[in-house]
């Protein structure tokens, strides 16, 4: 198995975690674009959002669950934050193990389309 977050999920590679489940982890960004930056991910492996089969979409709400909880418990349902999912190759997606980038801290730019 070659997936980095696979890895992360069962333990051969550190991460420092924020949030863990049966189904889903949250832990922080190696490589943070914002004082906040969290990633979040299903402990099954999709490559991206397009591989999720229709009948398996429950652990997509569950993952915005989440990240509605830790929101909360930041106080970023009064500040604001944004969650970005890079799907393939002109998506940006580096990692073929879907994720959602939760950012936060400050007024973030508007990115380039
Ligand atoms: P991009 O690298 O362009 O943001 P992705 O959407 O695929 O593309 O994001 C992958 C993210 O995974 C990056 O933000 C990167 O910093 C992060 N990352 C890669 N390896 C690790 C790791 N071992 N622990 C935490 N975050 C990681």
């Amino acid at each position: 198995m070659s997936c980095i977050f696979c890895k992360i999920i069962n333990g051969e590679i550190p991460s420092s975690k924020v949030y863990e489940d049966d189904k889903v982890l949250a832990f922080n960004d190696i490589n943070p674009v914002a004082p906040y930056h969290i990633l979040v991910i299903p402990k099954k492996h999709y490559e991206s959002i397009i591989d999720i089969p229709e009948n398996e979409m429950d652990i997509v709400t569950h993952m915005h669950n989440v990240m509605n909880n830790i929101a909360r418990d930041k106080g970023f349902d009064k500040t604001g934050f944004r969650i970005i999912n890079n799907c393939g190759h002109d998506g940006g997606q580096e990692v073929k193990h879907i994720h959602y980038h939760v950012l936060a801290g400050k007024k973030l730019p508007l990115y380039e389309a």
